[in-house]
């Protein structure tokens, strides 16, 4: 006997996506998209890949993304690739490149697809995961802050996602930043022995990075730390409240959470969580911000954007479904003549947009029928010898056991009606 071979597995930390789920994934999209059209959003779609460059100058340099997450490798041609942990550098590239900044302001994209971090699989963790991005190029106003969490927030209730709440903060500009990150530093250097190798790593960094590590005592030790919220400049404090003043006007609940500081570089003024407390430990549903300077640091015009991304596979978690019913004709064919009669039937029935399986196999009319209700039909068009020289054929109609002979005409109307 031969030796089984030996199965290649998945990667680590990806997941297939079988059929019996996939139709969940293609409502939330499909729902999703409908919404962030009605927003006026349109879709934009990148590479997969891009210039390892453009998420260390985008993603940052200090984030964790580029220090420890990313899939980087070198292409034939020598040139280090990164496949994106996250969409915001690419869009700001996109644009850049086809000068889509020519066109009226405010442009509103959005985006479905792969992620790819190098993190440490668990649930709601995954090193190719989905993302559904909205980002908008060209407005200053706060108004368009609230909108966008509005509209996320309208997702999920659309969405039917219970137990959420929505985070925010401002983590102010370049300018409001300086001084308070010289007396962070000055706080996190006091406390250096007590924090984590990384934190302290961080403290000549970025110590803002501080506020995303996950060790424990780390956590507690930084809500002793200054907060942001404290420092902000007369601008960026005005468009904080007006910024939660809109979202009072949507009647939208939310907390102030001066340490959401969120674990990408380019933030300014606004940024956002909404999370679940039926997430476990990763509790981030999405999550997102303005990022005012990353248009010119790319050296592109000086445009400001706002956005943020959904986690699909965290969201999926949360979103109730049931599979619509099955609503398939299962043609049954006796004999030769009448198999020919039934693939010319099942073409013409698709054609129609009706969903048609044709056995190939010879098997008996009751193995057949037997076939039939396990794959779940509704319904069982039964092609003969007679039934071809006839031109009519039994229609059966599972849920009922209605019996009764049509025209292949006939089977048309009767099919679409029911569809
Ligand atoms: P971020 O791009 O880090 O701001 O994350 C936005 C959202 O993407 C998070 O709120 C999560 O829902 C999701 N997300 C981020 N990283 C992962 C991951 N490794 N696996 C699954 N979902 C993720």
């Amino acid at each position: 006997m031969s030796k089984r071979k030996k199965q290649i597995a998945a990667i680590k930390g990806t997941n297939d996506i079988l059929p019996q789920e996939v139709g969940k994934w293609q409502k939330v999209e499909a729902v999703a998209a409908g919404i962030f059209r009605v927003y006026g959003y349109r879709e934009i779609r990148s590479p997969v890949f891009e210039a390892t460059e453009l998420f260390e100058k985008g993603t940052g340099q200090t984030s964790d993304i580029v220090i420890k997450e990313m899939y980087t490798f070198k292409d034939k041609g020598g040139r280090s690739l990164t496949l994106r942990p996250e969409y915001t550098p690419s869009v700001v590239r996109a644009i850049i490149e086809n000068r889509l900044y020519l066109q009226s302001q405010p442009l509103r994209f959005y985006f479905i697809g792969p992620m790819f971090r190098y993190d440490k699989p668990q649930k709601g963790r995954y090193r190719q995961f989905h993302q559904m991005d909205i980002e908008v190029f060209g407005e200053e106003d706060p108004a368009v802050d609230a909108e966008i969490v509005e509209m996320a927030d309208y997702l999920l209730e659309r969405l039917k996602v219970s137990g959420r709440k929505i985070l925010v903060n401002s983590v102010g500009c370049r300018g409001c930043r300086t001084d308070y990150l010289k007396e962070l530093r000055e706080k996190a250097e006091s406390a250096h022995r007590e924090l984590c190798e990384d934190c302290q790593r961080k403290i000549g960094t970025n110590p803002l990075r501080i506020f995303d590590c996950k060790v424990e005592k780390c956590r507690e030790i930084s809500t002793g730390f200054p907060s942001i919220t404290d420092y902000l400049c007369t601008e960026c404090r005005d468009h904080f409240r007006k910024f939660c003043g809109y979202l009072d006007l949507y009647n939208i609940a939310y907390k102030t959470e001066p340490r959401l500081v969120r674990g990408i570089d380019y933030y300014t003024k606004t940024t956002f969580e909404i999370i679940s407390s039926k997430l476990g430990a990763q509790d981030a549903i999405l999550g997102g911000g303005r990022y005012d300077d990353m248009m010119k640091d790319f050296g592109g015009p000086d445009i400001c954007g706002i956005g943020f991304a959904v986690g699909m596979e965290r969201l999926l978690s949360l979103v109730p479904f049931s599979e619509p019913e099955k609503n398939f004709v299962y043609i049954v064919c006796m004999g030769e003549e009448a198999r020919t009669m039934g693939m010319e039937l099942a073409r013409d029935l698709r054609r129609e947009r009706i969903e048609c399986l044709l056995e190939y196999k010879k098997r008996s009319l009751k193995n057949q029928m037997s076939r039939a209700d396990k794959l779940g039909a509704a319904w069982v068009l039964i092609v003969g010898e007679d039934e071809v020289k006839k031109g009519k054929y039994q229609l059966k109609q599972m849920a009922t056991g209605q019996q009764k002979e049509f025209t292949a005409e006939e089977i048309r109307s009767v099919l679409k009606e029911s569809s």
